[in-house]
């Protein structure tokens, strides 16, 4: 009983969020809002943010690990704006000082940004106790940011609108993957004018039909089927502006990958295994080359945001 009455009276909650990967990016047309069109499979993979919330007058961020020092703590951190906007909408007088622990890269087209937006709201909800659930987070998920609602989410969903519509898939097995964090940021804004720049040349278009990638994943299909069917309509923009990025994705190729991806609009790389062992060789030798900052071996789906 006096476990349960500290747990009671416990005034922080401890959060982590995963990153995300895009199966499936189909680009489409910049609309007249500034947004494109997308059509994505997002699945939520092991490499995890911790969000811790503790009370305070004010609401700010500290950030340790990835970003440290770079981040700011303000309102321009989206794990600030994300607890503001829920603030507000519920008229929460209280503040919240978020700390996080940042293990997701920066910039790395891994949603990390988004990801600690999604962590913050669920924190600063039970912090502050109030009665809503996950459908009315998802709506002020959907204010912040594409990604935000789907890293609340987790698992496999098909994105659509910009990519805050989010949708469950099923989707048997669990996958393998090798992350290759590469040196340095792509900014997405920058990524999407190039994907439109190329476009004027003639040079891409958009892809946004997942159905063999759909059927694949519900009936658990292995690597090779599955890594056939992955795509990235970014891919040549991200190359276009960071070339060192087509190495990266040719050394996962000689050292045996099922498949190399852009993820989402990079550096990240990711490289599909067939298995964890086949992963963890891979990620050896992926080291050994030295061509990224980090190598990872993940696996994926898991939960979107969990409570710690
Ligand atoms: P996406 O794949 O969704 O395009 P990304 O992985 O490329 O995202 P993020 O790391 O999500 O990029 O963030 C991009 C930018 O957002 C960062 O360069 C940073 O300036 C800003 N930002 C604001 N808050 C955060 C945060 N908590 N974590 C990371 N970036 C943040």
């Amino acid at each position: 009983e006096a476990v349960l009455q500290r747990d009671d009276a416990r005034d922080w909650v401890r959060v982590r969020v995963p990153a995300k990967i895009n199966l499936h990016l189909g680009v489409g047309d910049l609309r007249p809002d500034g947004f494109h069109d997308l059509t994505t499979v997002y699945e939520a993979v092991s490499l995890y943010d911790e969000v811790v919330a503790v009370p305070s007058q004010e609401v700010t961020a500290e950030v340790v690990g990835e970003g440290a020092g770079i981040l700011p703590g303000d309102e321009r951190n989206l794990a600030v704006r994300a607890a503001r906007s829920l603030a507000e909408r519920y008229g929460v007088a209280s503040g919240v000082r978020l700390r996080l622990l940042k293990r997701i890269p920066l910039a790395g087209g891994l949603a990390g940004g988004s990801a600690d937006a999604a962590a913050a709201l669920e924190a600063c909800a039970r912090l502050w106790r109030l009665p809503v659930g996950r459908d009315a987070l998802v709506e002020v998920a959907a204010g912040l940011g594409s990604d935000v609602p789907f890293c609340l989410l987790g698992g496999v969903a098909l994105g659509t609108g910009h990519g805050e519509r989010v949708s469950p898939v099923a989707a048997a097995g669990t996958r393998h993957w090798v992350v290759a964090v590469s040196e340095g940021e792509l900014s997405t804004p920058a990524v999407y004018a190039e994907v439109d720049r190329l476009r004027e040349t003639g040079v891409g278009r958009c892809h946004d039909d997942v159905s063999a990638l759909l059927a694949a994943l519900a009936e658990g299909a292995d690597a090779e089927r599955l890594g056939g069917l992955l795509h990235n309509d970014m891919t040549d923009a991200a190359i276009s502006l960071r070339p060192q990025l087509g190495e990266v994705l040719a050394a996962g190729d000689a050292d045996g990958a099922v498949r190399s991806l852009v993820s989402g609009s990079g550096p990240t790389v990711l490289f599909l295994a067939r298995d964890g062992h086949h992963a963890q060789a891979l990620a050896a030798r992926l080291r050994l080359r030295g061509v990224a900052r980090q190598v990872h071996h993940v696996t994926g789906p898991v939960p979107g945001v969990t409570v710690l």
